[in-house]
């Protein structure tokens, strides 16, 4: 049976750095809606036009457009044995959706790691990330710094701060988590998915808390 993660929570909250950390412990691919999107629009492609819109304005790329993209990805082989959601679904259409597409693949959620900090660590965190230009690696000038201001320590490729990272941006996107995605909450909650991650703490201290809850 493929095992599916979901990781739940808000812009900010670790979702990224913890899913690049269980990907080296599982060797399950990273699927990040925002990834795909970002490399959609670094490609000039039609859907990466679409999502720009909404991207900039820190709302959610509509429904339809967002559950086709994600089908795509796990049509690909690497998904059979299951995969690490990051960022997807983030609204209950999304969710019903995926449960419909697991379903294709003879799978379901398996668990759902809800990360949580309070909305002005979010805040800080956003407006001080740095992100690789090649491969989407994480950073933070202040809580993980790389190794030479500006370069990856991954894969030496460039830092950007992204657009959708700038305050005005990163309210509205905290606001949409709390409009749009918190009843996902309560969703997984009911489906007895859900298991509640603190993140306001160190990133190691995060993941220790994440493996004790996938090794139950
Ligand atoms: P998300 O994917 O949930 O938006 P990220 O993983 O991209 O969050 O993290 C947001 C920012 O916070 C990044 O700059 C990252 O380096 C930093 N960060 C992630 N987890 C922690 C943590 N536990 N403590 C401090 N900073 C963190
Ligand atoms: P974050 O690191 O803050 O969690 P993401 O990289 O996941 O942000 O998402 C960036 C933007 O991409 C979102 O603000 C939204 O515009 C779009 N996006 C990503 N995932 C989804 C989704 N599942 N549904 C709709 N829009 C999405």
């Amino acid at each position: 049976m493929p095992t599916y993660i979901v990781l739940l929570g808000p812009p900010g909250a670790g979702k990224g750095t913890q899913a690049k950390m269980l990907v080296e412990k599982f060797g399950l691919p990273h699927i990040s809606s925002g990834d795909i999107f970002r490399e959609n629009l670094k490609n000039g492609t039609e859907l990466g036009k679409v999502a720009q819109t909404y991207m900039t304005k820190g709302e959610l790329v509509p429904d339809d457009v967002t559950i086709a993209m994600i089908h795509q990805r796990f049509a690909r082989p690497d998904c059979t044995p299951g995969a690490i959601l990051d960022g997807f679904p983030r609204t209950p259409a999304q969710a019903d959706a995926l449960e419909m597409m697991l379903r294709d693949f003879g799978g379901h959620v398996n668990i759902v790691p809800f990360v949580t900090a309070p909305v002005d660590v979010l805040i800080e965190r956003l407006t001080g990330r740095w992100t690789c230009k090649a491969n989407g690696h994480i950073f933070h000038e202040k809580f993980n710094p790389p190794q030479k201001a500006g370069i990856c320590d991954q894969d030496g490729s460039e830092l950007y701060q992204r657009d959708d990272d700038k305050s005005e941006t990163v309210t509205r996107r905290i606001e949409v988590y709390f409009q749009q995605t918190m009843p996902l909450v309560e969703y997984y909650k009911e489906h007895n998915l859900l298991f509640e991650i603190d993140g306001d703490k160190p990133i190691e201290e995060v993941s220790a808390q994440l493996m004790g809850a996938l090794q139950k």
